[in-house]
């Protein structure tokens, strides 16, 4: 090892902790800060298990934690009106993010985490790095690792004027509900399967992800939906005026869309989707939304901070590689630390993990492309 380094990770979510946990175990003296209050535990849904997810598991001791997840025996797809119009029987496993996370802030001690720490900038000499804080106060750290998210302000200090997420025109909007709340056919259609339907304007899926405390057994799982639709870049402003976000908003956590936006989406729903699929759309009395953007920088590395996951590079969720790809730069990052100066590990990481998110952001595009959404937006919901 070349010396244990103080290293301080903005954004405690996912990519953050894959990177802080296989960093402590390390020797290196790490710090979370992380912008919300109260933590992130039960925020999250499903993840795929991907190989990198579970080389950060064995690596920092806890392989175990892969086996926390439901298994959709197999996957289908509907038609409009609810049939069933092909099966594929590959099992896939859903890893519950809520036991992940748990298990990953585990890792770390627990002083080394900071909730309510908004970083407000980030700045870079050739020989440390400094951390602002919303509250003033500086910190300085010989490298600052940049998990921040699709908001990131950690990439302003490594693609300066360069921070611009392009929004590709339409959303997800997402429901997680327990899996009691569908009953009858719908089901019995969907419980312990991978469904998808695809029609005029509309991409949606939805599959079993374990209990908010890791709840495995049949009855205290949930139920996941994702519905991709086309919205406007007009639309979109509308719907966060509309919800009382802040201009240029991405997205609507639970709770914040308005009543009668909430009515129309249920309308919607039925009036697009099939029957199983509006009844889970039905059952969710807070939809939360995230626009979908692609953002590929040229670089991921400047001086001595680094970017990891969704804030180096944004990958769209089609390609279920999100918190992988996350994985895999944390792994990257965390083995180059360990055996070169920082210089040289951050350009090695750069040149090993850039063309790796651009290859994933490509492959989320040609995804994306497929959708049905040739067709201008329509009204907002
Ligand atoms: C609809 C949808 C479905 C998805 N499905 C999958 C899937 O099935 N499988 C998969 O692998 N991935 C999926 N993803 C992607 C996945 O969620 C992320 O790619 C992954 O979690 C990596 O995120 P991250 O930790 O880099 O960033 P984030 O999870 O966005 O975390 C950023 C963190 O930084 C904090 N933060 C932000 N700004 C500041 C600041 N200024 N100061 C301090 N803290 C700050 C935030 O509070 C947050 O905790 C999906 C994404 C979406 C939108």
């Amino acid at each position: 090892m070349s010396g244990a380094r103080g290293v301080g990770v903005v954004g405690g979510s996912i990519g953050g902790l894959f990177a802080a946990a296989l960093l402590a175990r390390r020797g290196h003296d790490v710090t979370v800060m992380e912008r919300s209050r109260h933590g992130l535990a039960r925020r999250g849904a499903g993840l795929v298990a991907q190989p990198e997810l579970l080389t950060v598991l064995e690596r920092v001791g806890r392989p175990d934690a892969a086996a926390v997840g439901v298994v959709a025996e197999e996957r289908i797809t509907l038609d409009r009106g609810g049939r069933v119009v092909s099966r594929d029987r590959t099992p896939q496993m859903q890893l519950s993010w809520d036991h992940l996370y748990e298990v990953l802030l585990g890792q770390i001690p627990p002083e080394s985490y900071l909730l309510g720490n908004a970083v407000r900038a980030v700045r870079s000499t050739e020989v440390s790095a400094e951390v602002q804080l919303h509250d003033g106060e500086r910190r300085f750290f010989d490298v600052v690792v940049g998990a921040d998210g699709l908001g990131s302000v950690t990439r302003d200090a490594v693609v300066p004027d360069g921070r611009g997420n392009r929004y590709v025109g339409y959303v997800t909007w997402r429901g997680l509900i327990p899996e009691q709340a569908l009953t009858g056919r719908a089901a019995d259609t969907l419980l312990g399967r991978f469904a998808f339907y695809t029609g005029p304007g509309a991409h949606m899926l939805g599959y079993l992800v374990p209990g908010a405390g890791g709840e495995l057994t049949p009855g205290l799982r949930r139920y996941n939906w994702v519905w991709y639709r086309p919205l406007s870049v007009v639309d979109l402003a509308d719907l966060m005026e509309a919800s009382g976000r802040p201009v240029g908003s991405l997205s609507l956590a639970p709770g914040d869309l308005p009543h009668a936006a909430r009515e129309r989406l249920r309308a919607d729903a039925h009036a697009e989707l099939p029957p199983e699929f509006a009844t889970a759309v039905d059952a969710e009395p807070e939809p939360f939304l995230q626009a979908i953007v692609d953002y590929v920088p040229p670089r991921m590395v400047r001086q001595r901070v680094a970017l990891l996951g969704d804030a180096a590079v944004m990958v769209r969720p089609h390609t279920a590689m999100g918190a992988a790809k996350a994985a895999g730069d944390a792994l990257a990052l965390a083995d180059l630390l360990d055996r070169l100066p920082v210089p040289e590990a951050l350009d090695r990481y750069q040149l090993q993990r850039l063309p790796v998110g651009r290859s994933i952001a490509q492959y989320g595009l040609r995804l994306g492309e497929s959708l049905p959404f040739a067709r201008p937006a329509r009204q907002p919901v």
